[in-house]
């Protein structure tokens, strides 16, 4: 890495996501050499948003201070600055960083973990699409708002029959009739593939399956939503087709086939080694399923390949697990465990479980476990 004699080198992290903050954790309790260093996170808002908790908050088991991880205040604690911004494009040869507002950012070492992302078709009709989450925690809001005070009938097509697919929709459909019994409603879930949740035990295909006809869903599986398949006047719930963000692709750093950034099993990019990458956004080889739960096990990885590179020392390898353990939420606080190799379980208690897996990975970003972190001082 080229050092610039104008400024001290920068270390950017771009992306709030779940390796990034278990990342900042980790430099909180184990500071990085900051002589030199200028350690940045770029992030769109102030607080990160962890997706586990996102169908209980809309089943409104949880406020959605529950979910949210303060930034500003992690960055504190680990030392670095926070950016409010949004990447819009990113030259990796020059090694420069554009955001949406204008602005430019040099870096001597880059780490990406921005996620993934869905552009749900144009529809003339509302539509609450469950990425960016950013948005999905307005949109929600708003449509509850709106129900509350109309009257008459609702048609939800749901779109996308994995897991985020399923529990959401399970949630907005118990919290529309929670809020307003009287009201009727029709649902429907479109799944291109001919089972739900392809990649987990089909036991957990036929619980979930199980759960939506329960609350009434009508299943559309093997048929591909096309914009005729929704009258006028339906709404939609978008959940499928999860992808990279555009700018990856203008950026002249490897990609896999489908646009995510290549890294090798160091996650540092297989074309750029000045770039890393966890989470949603790395393509892994051989690939990894895209979820929460993998982001997390990259996290330990890559702070120590960071820290690494800043420091002139080997690198080392990920070893992903072969399977992991999903846990979805149902509405009514029990939940559906899938594991490839254990199969699936259902119950009060693995909602119980859930809950405490989720909590206790919140408990760790909460003011006071932060401020109990010896803080190195502001860059
Ligand atoms: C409703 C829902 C429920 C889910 N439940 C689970 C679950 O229970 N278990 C599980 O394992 N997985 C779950 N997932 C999947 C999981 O959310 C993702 O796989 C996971 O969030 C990926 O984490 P990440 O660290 O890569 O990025 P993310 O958590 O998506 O974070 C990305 C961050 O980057 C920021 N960002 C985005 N674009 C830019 C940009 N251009 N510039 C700067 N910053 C940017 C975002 O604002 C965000 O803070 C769920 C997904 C959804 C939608």
């Amino acid at each position: 890495m080229s050092a610039s004699p104008q400024r001290r080198r920068r270390l950017l992290l771009l992306g709030g996501g779940h390796s990034h903050a278990l990342t900042l954790l980790d430099w909180a309790q184990r500071p990085l050499p900051t002589s030199d260093l200028e350690l940045v996170l770029v992030n769109p808002s102030r607080h990160s948003l962890y997706s586990g908790l996102v169908p209980a908050w809309m089943a409104g088991r949880q406020a959605l201070a529950a979910l949210q991880i303060d930034l500003a205040a992690l960055c504190q604690a680990a030392g670095a600055r926070l950016m409010l911004g949004e990447a819009e494009a990113l030259d990796a040869q020059h090694q420069r960083l554009r955001l949406s507002n204008g602005e430019s950012l040099d870096y001597d070492l880059l780490s990406v973990n921005t996620g993934s992302t869905l552009r749900p078709p144009e529809h003339a009709g509302p539509c609450l699409t469950l990425r960016p989450l950013s948005r999905l925690i307005h949109d929600w809001p708003a449509f509850l708002q709106t129900w509350q005070h109309e009257d008459g009938p609702l048609a939800l097509d749901a779109v996308g029959g994995g897991a985020a697919g399923v529990e959401v929709l399970l949630a907005v459909l118990h919290r529309l009739h929670l809020l307003r019994p009287d009201r009727p409603m029709q649902a429907r879930l479109f799944s291109a593939s001919d089972r739900l949740l392809v990649g987990h035990p089909t036991g957990v295909a036929r619980r979930a399956e199980l759960a939506l006809r329960q609350a009434g869903v009508q299943l559309a599986l093997g048929r591909r939503w096309q914009p005729g398949d929704s009258p006028a006047g339906s709404c939609l719930l978008w959940a499928a087709g999860a992808q990279p963000p555009a700018w990856l692709a203008r950026s002249g750093l490897a990609l896999s086939s489908d646009g995510y950034l290549a890294v090798n099993p160091s996650l540092q990019s297989r074309s750029h080694p000045s770039v890393f990458a966890a989470g949603d956004s790395a393509a892994f080889s051989p690939p990894l399923d895209k979820s929460g739960v993998r982001a997390v096990r990259m996290a330990p990885t890559l702070a120590d390949n960071l820290r690494a590179t800043w420091v002139g020392q080997p690198l080392q390898v990920h070893r992903p697990q072969s399977a992991v353990l999903a846990l979805l939420a149902l509405p009514d606080g029990r939940a559906i465990a899938s594991h490839a190799r254990w199969g699936s379980a259902q119950g009060r208690w693995v909602g119980r479980w859930k809950d405490a897996l989720d909590v206790g990975f919140m408990r760790r970003f909460a003011p006071e476990a932060l401020a109990s972190l010896n803080p190195p001082g502001v860059s």
